[in-house]
């Protein structure tokens, strides 16, 4: 049983008399813990009919390049192997997303749909509920907590969201049972055109932005990211209160990629936590961030229409960087020092050499790393946009409610005014010397260096 609280209809309308149930999946891209997978099979048994998985592989994605597609189609392989056997056929199309929803609903009785929260998300689900004959039901599957039910307006912040999200929580923090489908869909004629056999053939097939390249460091796919899970269970958990901010502790998941793209669930993640936990600080830390901060970003891309934009930010953070916007910077670099990590401070060359490689970076460096990107840049506004824009480009879990929301924090967002300081005037500052204090800063740099010797000579 679903619960309600995921389920809203985009398009009332009679069912009509299809031969199958369509679930178009977009942003939770797995077969297990799905719960609009699992909607659609339990619609179509109701009914009696076969469900296929359609998916619309656009190379038009904004922002996307090589990198992102690379992991999203190792992910969509492994799926579909998954689907297959439980007697579901996944149809590819290229195309865009909507498009190839629509062109699968010929025959429909129902389109089943997951829910997305970026503007092009909300576009492609708004576009086919318009244009298909059938009914079109949304259910959400990548929060803990329904984001209508936890908030109807953007939040200050996590001291005002968590209340709400621990209030509903229990309610929602509950497996998703696996249905059975009457009739299998694997004989029905309907034919994609995307070979997910062959990525490399894929890949090539698409046109991209190739300057950003696949990562070794992550393979996509359910599989990875559920050994990584367990990992995390087994090492981090119980340690992830006390160290968590050290980007070198090994404890925290390095699961944001698979939550990006829906090949894990974040409440099968939660549920782990929940049963495996020793340590209630550990659990109840994690939780703060997976379910509170996460959902934060959700709750802030869902009601603010300007997430990718400056304005944005709140009024007393853009009114004190103004303030202070002609205070002398630091330093000034070029895009291209920032892009090839050629600034003169190590921390945040190793902080974005760690990006480029791997497609990740730990979160306390990310916050290092977007705050002197402010101090060095002569403009807010102009500080906030290459930010995000180095942010999408190189990270795996890039361009997701996440990246705005957090990219933000570095700008005042979700936070509060601070001590004055120069340049960043009542916005929080972060230093070279506060992260020598907090973290083992010289082990990182090791890191960093061993992963720099390891390309050069992979790449010699
Ligand atoms: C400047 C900046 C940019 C960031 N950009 C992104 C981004 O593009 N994509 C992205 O997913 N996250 C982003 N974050 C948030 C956070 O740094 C990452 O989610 C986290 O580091 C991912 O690593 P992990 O999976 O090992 O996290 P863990 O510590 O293992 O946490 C588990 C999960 O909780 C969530 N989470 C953890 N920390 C945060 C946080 N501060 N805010 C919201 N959710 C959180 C993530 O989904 C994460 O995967 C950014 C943070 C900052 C300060």
């Amino acid at each position: 049983m679903i619960p309600r609280g995921r389920i809203r209809s985009l398009a009332e309308r009679e069912t009509a008399a299809g031969g199958y149930i369509v679930y178009w999946m977009q942003r939770s891209q797995r077969a297990e813990c799905n719960h609009a997978l699992e909607y659609a099979i339990a619609r179509g048994n109701a009914l009696g009919l076969p469900v296929i998985v359609g998916f619309g592989l656009t190379d038009d994605y904004p922002e996307a390049n090589e990198r992102h597609y690379a992991f999203m189609l190792e992910g969509l392989r492994e799926t579909e192997a998954t689907l297959h056997r439980r007697g579901i056929k996944l149809v590819a199309r290229q195309g865009a997303p909507d498009r190839v929803a629509n062109g699968l609903c010929e025959d429909a009785a129902l389109l089943v749909c997951d829910r997305g929260y970026l503007r092009h998300e909300k576009e492609w689900r708004r576009s086919v509920a318009d244009s298909v004959a059938c009914p079109v039901v949304e259910v959400e599957t990548d929060v803990v907590v329904p984001v209508d039910v936890v908030a109807r307006k953007a939040e200050y912040g996590a001291r005002t969201i968590r209340p709400k999200l621990m209030r509903a929580i229990d309610e929602y923090l509950h497996p998703v049972p696996a249905t059975k489908p009457s009739r299998s869909s694997l004989d029905l004629a309907l034919a994609g055109d995307v070979d997910l056999g062959d990525i490399d053939s894929t890949l090539r097939c698409l046109a991209l932005d190739r300057t950003v390249g696949r990562v070794a460091a992550f393979c996509g796919g359910r599989a990875a990211g559920i050994d990584l899970l367990d990992a995390f269970i087994a090492r981090g958990l119980d340690a992830y209160a006390e160290k968590r901010s050290e980007p070198t502790g090994g404890v925290v998941s390095r699961l944001s990629p698979y939550l990006h793209f829906g090949q894990i669930s974040p409440l099968e993640v939660a549920l782990a936590a929940r049963e495996a936990a020793t340590a209630a600080t550990g659990y109840a830390s994690f939780l703060d961030e997976l379910v509170v901060r996460r959902e934060l970003a959700i709750n802030f891309v869902e009601h603010e229409p300007r997430y990718d934009s400056y304005e944005a930010m709140p009024d007393w953070a853009r009114r004190t960087l103004r303030a202070h916007a002609e205070d002398p910077r630091p330093a000034l670099y070029t895009d291209e020092q920032l892009e090839t990590a050629a600034t003169d401070d190590p921390y945040w060359n190793a902080a974005m050499t760690e990006m480029r490689l791997t497609g990740y970076m730990h979160n306390h460096m990310r916050m290092y790393w977007g705050k002197q990107i402010l101090a060095w840049t002569g403009d807010p506004a102009a500080a906030f946009r290459r930010t995000l824009a180095l942010n999408n480009r190189w990270l795996l879990d890039g361009r997701d409610a996440n990246s705005f929301a957090n990219v933000g924090w570095i700008f005042g967002l979700h936070d509060r005014p601070w001590p004055e300081r120069a340049v960043f005037g009542t916005v929080r500052t972060m230093t070279a010397g506060g992260l020598r204090r907090k973290c083992v800063i010289d082990d990182y740099l090791a890191v960093v260096a061993g992963l720099a010797r390891e390309a050069a000579e992979a790449g010699a």
